[in-house]
């Protein structure tokens, strides 16, 4: 055992009293996120985090990754938007499986520099804003340095009724593909962002200022669709899903092998995001393209068996769906049709290697 006063160089590094310790900050974070959950038996403050499970559930459990540099820039994500997202992505993945989420533990690593300002406190204030939106408790998490970079590890877990996770593989010949919500407007942010783009001050309020928001915020703060994940599941309506966050040519080809089938989508029925179609045409940036392999739009794309279609919501959130095609067998192989011409839709999105 290592006594802190006795041994102050090994745990607080040239570090003068008036500096916050990692100590204070998780103290601050466990004040802030005080549970009221009955099943929550330990939470921040224990060397790990004890919860009851419910009898008859399944647990689901993710864990996302976001490293400075390669998935985010410190100049154009504000502190509070890439907490907001490092919690989003890993409720999306919740979602795609059909299971509610409500439990995270996040980790993050940064360089001191970074420590000295309040940019952790913003990043847990965008974080925690989401989790309570959707009744997710910060259980835990750790908190290390680096030497330049910031990295931000994320976990959620959920759960759903045991038997109905929903698998990328449950797809049949015949189901129908649908998508939430809009394509495409995530990937036209982060082109317009490498060109310099930048969210408005607040009220600026011309027209075209907030359409580029609008994109933009796509791209910085991504909605997981968590309440259709959790109806989809629940209500046992899709056979299968994925998140969109590498592209819809992507994620539809990984849905496609692992269920061993094949897609028909028509081109004309993708839910282009109308901001992308107007904007994007003036900077020489194609709609269709950033549609299909533009990554992080975070929507769910699912499968449903044609009997079941009448029973899905119009509209869960006030997000809308959309037919986009159909699963044929896996000979067919994955296509689009635009007019009277059909393409294979080949893998175009986001890889890391
Ligand atoms: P240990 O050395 O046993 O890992 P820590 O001092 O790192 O303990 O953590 C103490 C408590 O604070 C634990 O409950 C841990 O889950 C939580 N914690 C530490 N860092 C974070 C963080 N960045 N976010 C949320 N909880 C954290
Ligand atoms: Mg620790």
């Amino acid at each position: 055992m290592i006594d802190e006063h006795e041994h102050p160089a090994t745990l607080r590094p040239s570090q003068s009293s008036s500096q916050k310790t990692e100590f204070d900050f998780i103290d601050s974070l466990r004040q802030r996120v005080a549970s009221t959950s009955d099943s929550l038996i330990a939470g921040i403050g224990d060397d790990a985090a004890v919860f009851r499970g419910s009898a008859g559930k399944e647990t689901v459990i993710t864990a996302d990754l976001l490293v400075e540099d390669i998935d985010f820039r410190r100049t154009t994500t504000p502190p509070y938007l890439l907490g907001h997202k490092a919690l989003a992505v890993s409720l999306s993945d919740i979602a795609a499986m059909g299971a509610r989420p409500l439990w995270s533990l996040i980790s993050i690593g940064v360089p001191e520099d970074v420590w000295q300002t309040d940019f952790v406190e913003r990043l847990y204030d965008g974080l925690l804003n989401l989790a309570n939106r959707y009744g997710v408790q910060l259980i835990g998490g750790d908190t290390s340095r680096t030497h330049e970079n910031i990295v931000i590890d994320s976990v959620v877990m959920g759960e759903c009724a045991a038997g109905t996770a929903v698998m990328r593989s449950g797809a049949g010949a015949g189901d129908q593909i649908f998508v939430t919500g809009s394509l495409g407007a995530a990937a036209a942010g982060l082109r317009l962002i490498e060109r310099g783009a930048h969210l408005a001050e607040q009220n600026l309020g011309d027209e075209d200022s907030q359409k580029l928001d609008h994109i933009l915020l796509r791209q910085l703060r991504p909605e997981p669709r968590v309440g259709w994940g959790i109806v989809l599941g629940e209500e046992r309506l899709a056979t299968a899903m994925i998140d969109l966050s590498d592209g819809l040519s992507s994620d539809l080809n990984r849905l496609c092998t692992a269920g061993s089938v094949g897609a028909l989508i028509d081109s004309a029925l993708l839910p282009i995001d109308n901001y992308v179609a107007e904007m994007c045409g003036r900077r020489a940036l194609d709609p269709l393209q950033l549609a299909l392999h533009g990554g992080e739009d975070f929507e769910l794309l699912f499968t449903v068996r044609s009997k079941d279609v009448p029973r899905l919501p119009r509209r869960v959130d006030g997000v809308e769906i959309k037919r986009i095609g159909e699963i044929t067998a896996a000979h067919e192989g994955v296509k689009i049709s635009e007019g009277t011409r059909i393409w294979d839709l080949r893998p175009g999105g986001w890889k890391h290697f």
